[in-house]
């Protein structure tokens, strides 16, 4: 049998450990999801369900009538599709609006929104014009105001704030043809000159949303390499850079096979002088601001998901009751009413984690890196998957163009617009397998931490026996801990009906934790290469967490409107069916197929089955 470890390339060590040396090491807080996959309940953290603060959320919804009756009145999702442009008009009334400052703080000139609130209103462009809200969150979610904010300096947030805030068009440019999920093989570089005052830039960048009418990009260079311990670094720096300074161009528009009225391109930089004072952070600490920039960034991402999969059910709902086929209603047919039940279900489960992670940002003090992953995997995953299925629920209809059908006047419906714009986002701001990975690393940290000492063929004897007993003392405590089944949820707790499935995570939290530790303690130091193995436990994780914020908000909804008992049989309806995929996926841990499809994977590679591929064009 083929090893899988083969499946890591000759690059791949130099990748890790630059990827490694960018992580942020440190957990200064709590993390909800880091504790439940040491099989620790950090019940404070989920329940009750955070409430909005009053006033904020009546900032909010006053923002959001006047963001909706905007874009019902001057925005036109399917002409922007068909031709490819947001009119300038509809990018005026967004800046007059505030939209482009609405995570800069109000110092700065911006709204200062709370994440839940930027949240709502990505939330709500999200069901209606993917485009728009890739203007939008492209700007601020990766944009320059979110690394700013977090690393610029005072002068630097007074230099660009305001006008970002203003509506002047920013774009993050990490990408390039050979640097997608790897950034060690940056080519773009930046040399410094002038004693170190100026640096010139030189190289190209791919797919930069807004890129090609951005003002303001933040750049991510190769800096020269440093020596750590005789081995030579590499250096990734962050640069502001300004769109009029000379050497910078757009040299392509990217056309996809949906956000079609987005703004993407290919820039090239050839010898720009960028002073010394653009550098955001410091030098070498550019792919680490990356990181954790997109950390709470990638939250518009769920966010936009929550909002697209809304619409679905709406349109669901109305189509499933209209359309009659064989004696009734569609929706009355078995086959599509398991599809809507279970739908609902999830949309209820992706709104639930959403408003608990951004809650959760908003607390600042929580560590939330896995919540925000989590949320992105989860929603890209299951909003493609409620597409599809709202697709199928439409028949051909689904699969008809919203002009075509506007044009046979019926209910133009833009599922097809829908399902093209938003499968980018099981590729964007980290591709489903990279966040199994990411997710993986940061949920063993706990472990890692514990072991890294032991690992390090660099560390002394002694520093290895002090590890080794701290280890050992920890382990100790923790690892029986993990199989006694101590319930914090009894019989008649706060989540009334829903408690058995609180009890349900509690024990899969342990026995997801001691899958953890078994494989950690199998393949050591080869773990990372066990993707498939990681990957099942992550999504045994995001269950978890879905689960964890489908009860919590159900009972916050139930105690709020006891009357009205929709929430919780929805959130149960969720954790059945996440019981069941935990269940099949815990044993597919050790009962799969992988071995055999990986060694067939590379016998296609090495074009054994050329005869499969006869027979076509
Ligand atoms: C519409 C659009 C907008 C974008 N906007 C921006 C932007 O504003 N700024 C920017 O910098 N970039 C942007 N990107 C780039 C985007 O972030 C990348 O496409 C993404 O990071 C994936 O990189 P890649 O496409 O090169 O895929 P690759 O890294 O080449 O990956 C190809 C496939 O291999 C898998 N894969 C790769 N490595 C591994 C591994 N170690 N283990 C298992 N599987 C692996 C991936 O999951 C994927 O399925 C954009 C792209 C698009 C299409």
């Amino acid at each position: 049998m083929m090893a899988m470890e083969s499946m890591i390339g000759k690059g791949a060590p130099e990748a890790l450990e630059v990827t490694e040396a960018a992580r942020e090491t440190s957990w200064r807080y709590p993390s909800l999801v880091g504790e439940l996959f040491m099989g620790r309940l950090r019940k404070d953290l989920v329940s009750p369900y955070p409430e909005q603060d009053p006033e904020d959320r009546q900032r909010g919804d006053a923002f959001l009538e006047k963001l909706r009756l905007f874009s019902r009145e001057h925005i036109d999702p399917d002409a922007i599709d068909e031709s490819g442009i947001l009119p300038q008009a509809v990018l005026d009334g967004l800046v007059k609006l505030g939209c482009f400052g609405m995570k800069i703080p109000q110092s700065y000139g911006g709204l200062g929104f709370s994440q839940t609130n930027y949240n709502r209103a990505i939330q709500l462009l999200g069901s209606y014009c993917g485009a728009t809200t890739v203007w939008l969150s492209a700007h601020q979610s990766i944009g320059a105001p979110q690394p700013l904010m977090l690393f610029g300096t005072e002068e630097q947030k007074k230099r660009y704030l305001p006008s970002l805030a203003k509506g002047m068009i920013s774009a993050f440019a990490l990408t390039e043809r050979d640097v997608g999920s790897d950034p060690a093989n940056m080519k773009t570089t930046a040399t410094p000159i002038e004693d170190g005052k100026a640096y010139l830039l030189s190289g190209e960048k791919l797919w930069c949303t807004n890129g090609p009418v951005a003002q303001i990009i933040v750049v991510m260079a190769r800096t020269p390499s440093v020596v750590v311990r005789g081995r030579e670094r590499k250096q990734i720096t962050a640069f502001i850079v300004e769109r009029s300074w000379p050497g910078i161009e757009s040299v392509h528009r990217c056309d996809f096979m949906g956000l079609k009225g987005i703004q993407n391109g290919v820039l090239r930089f050839t010898n720009v002088r960028v002073p010394k004072e653009n550098i955001l952070w410091g030098t070498g600490l550019g792919l680490k601001l990356a990181l954790i920039t997109l950390n709470a960034g990638r939250m518009a991402i769920p966010a936009a998901c929550v909002g697209a999969a809304k619409r679905c059910l709406e349109i669901t709902r109305k189509w499933a009751l209209e359309r009659k086929q064989w004696g009734g209603p569609i929706g009355r047919h078995e086959a599509i009413g398991v599809k809507i039940g279970e739908m609902a279900a999830t949309v209820f489960a992706m709104d639930a984690m959403v408003g608990l992670t951004s809650a959760l940002v908003d607390r600042k003090t929580i560590d939330i890196r896995l919540e925000a992953a989590l949320s992105k995997l989860f929603c890209a995953e299951n909003s493609w998957r409620i597409i599809d299925e709202t697709m199928q629920i439409r028949g051909g209809r689904g699969y008809e163009t919203a002009a075509s059908l506007r044009a046979r006047q019926e209910d133009s419906y833009p599922v097809e617009r829908m399902m093209r714009d938003s499968r980018i986002n099981r590729i964007i701001e980290g591709t489903s397998e990279i966040m199994h990975l990411f997710i993986a690393r940061e949920a063993l940290d706990a472990h890692m931490q514990l072991v890294q000492s032991l690992l390090d063929s660099h560390q002394s004897l002694p520093k290895k026996l002090t590890a080794s007993l701290k280890a050992a003392g920890h382990y100790a405590l923790w690892y029986p801990r993990q199989w006694i089944g101590v319930s914090w949820y009894p019989h008649d707790s706060a989540m009334g009906p829903l408690s058995g499935h609180m009890r349900f995570v509690e024990r899969a939290s342990h026995r997801l934790a001691r899958a953890l530790f078994h494989s950690a303690v199998r393949y050591q130091t080869r773990l990372a290469l066990r993707q498939q193995r990681l990957g099942r436990l992550v999504d045994v994780g995001a269950d978890l967490f879905a689960m964890l914020s489908a009860c919590s908000k159900a009972t916050a909804l139930v105690r709020l409107q006891p009357s009205e008992q929709s929430p919780v049989e929805l959130a149960d309806l969720f954790c059945r069916l996440a019981r069941r995929r935990i269940t099949q996926t815990m044993h597919s841990l050790s009962d799969n197929e992988d071995q055999r499809c990986y060694q067939t994977a590379q016998q296609v590679l090495a074009n054994r089955y050329a005869w499969l591929e006869q027979g076509v064009l």
